[in-house]
């Protein structure tokens, strides 16, 4: 079978000519950031999530960041997250002097393990935070009953999971508070780009303070009445974590094809499934009963000894096209984290996953013709190891 001519990443972004379209029409308009726009894109994520509010940030992180700061987590506490997730999760208690602490994994989905969480709850305890690792849900429910039992807020990292659903309900209105990405290679894409919904007028009032230096000229929110039409207040200490139109208009017509983008995922997700069935050296990921997955990594797992020869089956895949990439390092075997004071051997099962772990190509726009390239040329590679 011949190369594809293009690298199939583990990921990307599909830009279709209405999405181009869109982007063109804001940049012939008269506002570029701070427009209307932006909040056309809130509006319907937060519809689409079924959550009463959502606010737009810059980023993935600085919306993670300004949910932990709406939480009133400060310094002192601590969140309880998983290692098996992207830095920011935890660099974001970092930022409010606050500390992230690991509990271990499921293995089979890869998301934090409810009863490990059970385990590290302390009185500096503030809130949970999963992550739904692949955009395959955690089990929420599980989840929210243990923090109502400890009086702590869940706050889900949903940065995999848009268009995701729990026991048929999208991702983004079942915790206090959940936080998106939309970055290029997430389910969709506002070039960089981030939001957190809630259903919580408290937290969304802080949220929108954060996201622009703790500014408000709302005259409702105002301190001071009646001052003057310029008339302003900085109430919090904020930073400019602001998104542009520019990337909102991206955002809402990428946000009204999430669903077609999860559906082309699934399809091929289902060929890969069916490839590997009854492959004992390869696990491919399924869905639990209650969870419809956004399918953002199909977070394949080598099996047995062939774990040991996980770099140099990367290494065929990558030099085969398959920009193929591993999810996650533990976060807490990072050199800043090792500092901290945090060692290997904390989380087992999450170190286990890291060592099997291989991300194959996924993403909405992919062919039949590149699929099934990906399918034969990772049995070529292991056919190696018979
Ligand atoms: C991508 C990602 C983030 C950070 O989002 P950015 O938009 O890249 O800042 C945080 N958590 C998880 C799990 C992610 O995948």
């Amino acid at each position: 079978m011949s190369n594809p001519n293009r690298i199939l990443p583990y990921s990307r972004q599909l830009i279709e000519e209405d999405d181009i379209a869109a982007v063109v029409d804001v940049l012939k308009s008269d506002y570029l950031t701070q427009g209307p726009v932006v909040g056309r894109f809130e509006n319907a994520l937060a519809e689409y999530c079924g959550a009463k509010y959502a606010v737009a940030f810059s980023n993935g992180t600085a919306a993670l960041h300004a949910a932990y700061f709406a939480a009133g987590i400060g310094a002192g506490d601590e969140i309880i997250t998983s290692p098996n997730t992207f830095a920011a999760t935890a660099n974001a208690a970092l930022y409010l002097g606050a500390k992230p602490v690991f509990a271990d994994i499921e293995p089979d989905t890869g998301n934090i393990n409810p009863a490990q969480i059970e385990h590290k709850i302390n009185a500096k305890t503030k809130a949970i935070v999963p992550i739904h690792y692949g955009g395959h849900p955690v089990d929420i429910d599980a989840i929210s009953d243990i923090a109502r039992q400890h009086s702590l807020l869940v706050i889900e990292d949903a940065c995999h999971a848009i268009g995701a659903q729990y026991k048929g309900q999208k991702i983004g209105a079942h915790s206090d508070m959940s936080v998106f990405s939309f970055h290029p290679v997430k389910p969709i894409t506002t070039g960089e780009g981030g939001a957190v919904t809630t259903n919580n007028p408290d937290y969304y009032a802080k949220l929108r303070l954060f996201c622009s230096h703790g500014i408000t000229k709302d005259p409702a929110l105002l301190e001071k009445k009646n001052a003057g039409a310029w008339f302003y207040e900085m109430q919090i200490l904020g930073y400019n974590f602001r998104i542009t139109d520019i990337q909102c208009a991206l955002g809402c017509t990428q946000l009204a094809k999430i669903d077609r983008f999860i559906e082309d995922k699934k399809k091929i997700v289902a060929k890969y499934q069916q490839a590997f069935a009854d492959d004992p050296r390869i696990a491919i990921p399924f869905e639990k009963s209650f969870a419809r997955s956004s399918w953002h990594l199909v977070a394949a797992r080598l099996q047995g000894a062939l774990t040991a020869k996980r770099r140099e089956i990367f290494d065929a895949l990558r030099a085969a096209g398959l920009w193929v990439q591993v999810h996650y390092i533990p976060v807490y075997w990072h050199p800043y984290y090792r500092k901290l004071g945090f060692a290997p051997g904390l989380c087992p099962e999450a170190e286990n996953l890291y060592a099997a772990e291989i991300s194959l190509p996924v993403f909405p726009g992919m062919t039949e013709d590149e699929t099934q390239y990906v399918i034969q040329t990772i049995k070529d590679v292991l056919a190696r190891y018979e």
